[in-house]
């Protein structure tokens, strides 16, 4: 079949494959977001609290320092470090709150794996007042400790999942089961661009305020577009968020998945450079899977990289060649945590700490009037204790 038009899908990737339950609360999610699509009081209310609540736009910052070193062309930051609770994730969940209250729903329910879309999730729940449920895998739970005292001190009930490897996969089945059962009061708020139609062109639109924020501060500071644009892939919404404004362009754009331990073994999450097609979590998008199609698993020293799968958007533009992915291991990734902080007095997240150690072997090839444009998309007071351990400080 001809999948390319179809709604819903990119190419063969997305759909919808849920059980028959789920279909209705999907069709009316997918309803209520056409609907406030073309509300224009809709984004202005976005836009505001974008602006008074989230702190946007983020500045476009040259980092001078780190492009001397390099000694080839400039990278520039788009500083969504800055967003208030540290990252990206908070402009889906206050999107996606604001769209929950609009469908009357007075609950949600959310997924986590390192906590931050916990996080973003309980702000934005508290500010619109939704009562909010986040469940996370009891391992994840132990290890991002402090992200599960925010998130209670948010007010969010935190509810521990203690199935298979009891960390992020887990966590989403169990909030797609509670969903399911408490469908008509409740609001399933994914956090990435992943998940069953509309989630991963909804997630998308909300998070592409970055790339038109970037897109015109690149034009009114140098007149023109930039030569390459780089952002981490997890699940991928920070990156659909900043390359979906630039698809038009003719702009390199290149996507970096965690390399981990080493791209041979199951010590990686790099899910296009290294899977297959196949369905998880409602969609059909590239994952890591074994020859009999089980999940493999995965590894990355940045919590948020750590999944087997990926936002089926990503798999189409893998597909047609439109964006470039690569990976980059975890040694890369502490190698430009650690210049970031010392040449600039930036502590980045580890997450696109991979994406500027690309960034910056990019720069290194090209002259000093190119700009290489990267989405750091969270800050890293998050991953001091990971780094600090891995540094041995
Ligand atoms: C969660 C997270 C990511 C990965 O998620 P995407 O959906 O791929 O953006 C990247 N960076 C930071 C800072 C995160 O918190």
């Amino acid at each position: 079949m001809d999948t390319r038009n179809r709604r819903g899908y990119f190419g063969e990737f997305g759909g919808r494959f849920v059980p028959e339950t789920l279909v209705p609360a999907l069709e009316e999610l997918e309803r209520a977001y056409e609907h406030i699509k073309g509300d224009p009081a809709f984004w202005e209310e976005f836009n505001a609290l974008g602006r008074d609540y989230i702190g946007r736009p983020t500045p476009l910052y040259h980092a001078r320092r780190l492009s001397e070193y390099i000694g080839g062309a400039q990278v520039l930051l788009k500083r969504e470090d800055l967003c208030h609770t540290g990252a990206h994730k908070i402009n889906n969940a206050l999107g996606q709150g604001l769209l929950a209250r609009r469908m009357g729903k007075q609950r949600v329910v959310a997924e986590t794996g390192a906590g931050q879309h916990g996080v973003a999730t309980a702000a934005a729940c508290a500010l619109l007042d939704l009562e909010c449920v986040v469940f996370m895998g009891s391992v994840d739970m132990e290890r991002q400790s402090p992200n599960v005292r925010r998130m209670r001190l948010l007010g969010a009930e935190v509810r521990p999942v203690e199935a298979g490897s009891a960390t992020l996969k887990e966590a989403i089945s169990e909030a797609l089961r509670d969903w399911v059962t408490h469908v008509a009061d409740t609001y399933y708020l994914l956090g990435s661009v992943v998940g069953p139609h509309p989630y991963p062109t909804l997630v998308r639109d909300f998070q592409a305020v970055i790339g038109r924020e970037a897109r015109e501060q690149v034009m009114s500071a140098y007149g023109r577009l930039p030569d390459r644009i780089v952002a981490c892939v997890g699940g991928g919404s920070n990156a659909m968020g900043i390359f979906y404004p630039f698809l038009d362009a003719p702009v390199p754009l290149i996507g970096v998945e965690a390399a981990g331990k080493g791209l041979d073994a199951d010590t990686h999450s790099a899910t296009l450079v290294k899977g297959r097609p196949g369905v998880l979590h409602g969609t059909r998008s590239y994952l890591l899977q074994d020859a009999h199609g089980q999940i493999e698993p995965t590894h990355s020293i940045a919590p948020g990289l750590d999944y087997p799968g990926v936002g089926p958007e990503h798999s189409f533009l893998r597909n047609t060649g439109r964006v470039q992915y690569v990976a980059v291991d975890d040694a890369g990734a502490l190698e430009s945590f650690r210049l970031l902080s010392r040449l600039e007095g930036i502590l980045p997240a580890l997450e696109p700490s991979h994406a500027t150690f690309h960034a910056m072997s990019l720069a290194r090839e090209m002259p000093k009037e190119g700009l290489v444009l990267v989405n750091l998309s969270g800050r890293g007071d998050k991953d001091i204790g990971i780094v600090a351990e891995a540094l041995g400080l």
